[in-house]
C-alpha cells in the first residue's frame, strides 16, 4: 500500500513510495505487466515547467513516475540547501491530477544510507557551465539520478532543456554507464513575460523579479543576431554581455556559447549550438539558455 495522504476530504490515490527497495519492487511489477515507464525526478515545489514534463511522459509512456528528493549531494556549502522551497503536500495534488502513478520520496538517509560513498563523475562535461560554478555539482545530480534510475527501472526519463548542462552530463552518463533509457528533453516553459520558470524564482522580490528578465531579454538579443548573420562567439557574448550589464542588482556569472554535447565552447554557432547564461539576481541564481537551430 501507498500512503494517502487528505486532499479536501478527497483521497489521493497516487502511491507514495518511500524506499529504493519497494520503489523497485513497484516499479518491476508496472513493468512486468507491459507498462513502459516515464519517468520525472524533481526537487519539489514544483510549477508548470515540472508538470510540462510530466505530461509529456503521460502523452508517450503507460505509466508515470515522478520523484520528490531535495539532493543534499548537488548543493555546495553555502547553497541553498536548507531554505529550498518545500510544498510536499501541494506538489503531490499536483502530480497527481496530472496522472503519475506512483511517486518516490525517500528521505535523505534511504538514498544515502550510512558509510555510501560511492559516486557517479562524469568527467569533463560535468566541470563545465554550472559544474565550474559550483564544483561537485554534476557529480551530485549524476549519482542521484543513477540512483533514481535504478530504483525505477524506466525506459524514457523526461528532464527540462532549461538545465541544458545537466542534459549534457546525464546523456554522457547514460551512454557511458549503458543505462537502458532514453532521455528525453523538453522545451523551456516560461512566464507570460518571459523568466524561465524555477522552484528558485520564489526567492526573489518583486524588484528582483523585475531584474531577473534581463537573463530572456540577453538572449534574445543573441538570438536576433544569430537571425541577422553574425555567428562570431565572442561577438555574440558582447552583445549579450552589454545587456546584462546594464542591469543593476545583476551578477553574471557565466554567458557561454558552447557545443551542447560537450559543452565546450565554440567559435562560432551552428545549428544546435547551446547559448547559456546563469546570473546572480541578488542572491539568486538564476539560469536560462537557447539552442540555435
Ligand atoms: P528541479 O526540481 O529544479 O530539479 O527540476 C526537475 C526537472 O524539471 C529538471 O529536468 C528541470 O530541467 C525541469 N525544469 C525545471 N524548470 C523547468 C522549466 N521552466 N521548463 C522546463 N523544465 C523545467
Amino acid at each position: 500500500m501507498g500512503h494517502p495522504i487528505g486532499n479536501g476530504g478527497r483521497e489521493i490515490l497516487m502511491r507514495i513510495v518511500k524506499s529504493v527497495r519497494e520503489m523497485q519492487a513497484v516499479c518491476g511489477e508496472l513493468r512486468a505487466s507491459g507498462s513502459g515507464i516515464g519517468f520525472v525526478a524533481t526537487m519539489g515545489a514544483l510549477h508548470e515547467g515540472h508538470l510540462s514534463l510530466v505530461r509529456s511522459a503521460r502523452a508517450e509512456c503507460g505509466v508515470v513516475v515522478a520523484s520528490i528528493f531535495v539532493n543534499p549531494l548537488q548543493f555546495a556549502p553555502g547553497e541553498d540547501l536548507a531554505t529550498y522551497p518545500r510544498t510536499f503536500v501541494e506538489d503531490c495534488r499536483k502530480l497527481e491530477a496530472e496522472g503519475v502513478a506512483v511517486l518516490f520520496a525517500p528521505e535523505v538517509a534511504e538514498m544515502y544510507p550510512a558509510g555510501a560513498v560511492t559516486t557517479v563523475t562524469v568527467a569533463g562535461i560535468g566541470d563545465r557551465l554550472d559544474g565550474a560554478s559550483r564544483p561537485g555539482h554534476f557529480t551530485g545530480v549524476a549519482t542521484v539520478v543513477a540512483k533514481l534510475f535504478h530504483a525505477v527501472g524506466p525506459c524514457r526519463a523526461y528532464f527540462g532543456l532549461k538545465d541544458a548542462a545537466q542534459i549534457a552530463v546525464l546523456r554522457r552518463m547514460v551512454r557511458d554507464l549503458n543505462f537502458e533509457v532514453e532521455l528525453v528533453g523538453c522545451a523551456i516553459v516560461r512566464d507570460a513575460d518571459g523568466l524561465a520558470l524555477s522552484s528558485r524564482n520564489q526567492y526573489l522580490s518583486a524588484e528582483e523579479r523585475g531584474r531577473a528578465l534581463v537573463l530572456r531579454r540577453a538572449l534574445l538579443a543573441m538570438e536576433r543576431r544569430i537571425a541577422g548573420g553574425l555567428l562570431e562567439s565572442g561577438a555574440l557574448i558582447e552583445v549579450g554581455m552589454a545587456v546584462l550589464q546594464g542591469e543593476a542588482g545583476v551578477r553574471v556569472d557565466y554567458l557561454a556559447v558552447v557545443d551542447a554535447d560537450t559543452l565546450l565552447p565554440v567559435s562560432s554557432v551552428r545549428t544546435g549550438t547551446l547559448v547559456a547564461v546563469a546570473a546572480f539576481v541578488g542572491k539568486t541564481r538564476l539560469i536560462d539558455n537557447f539552442l540555435v537551430g
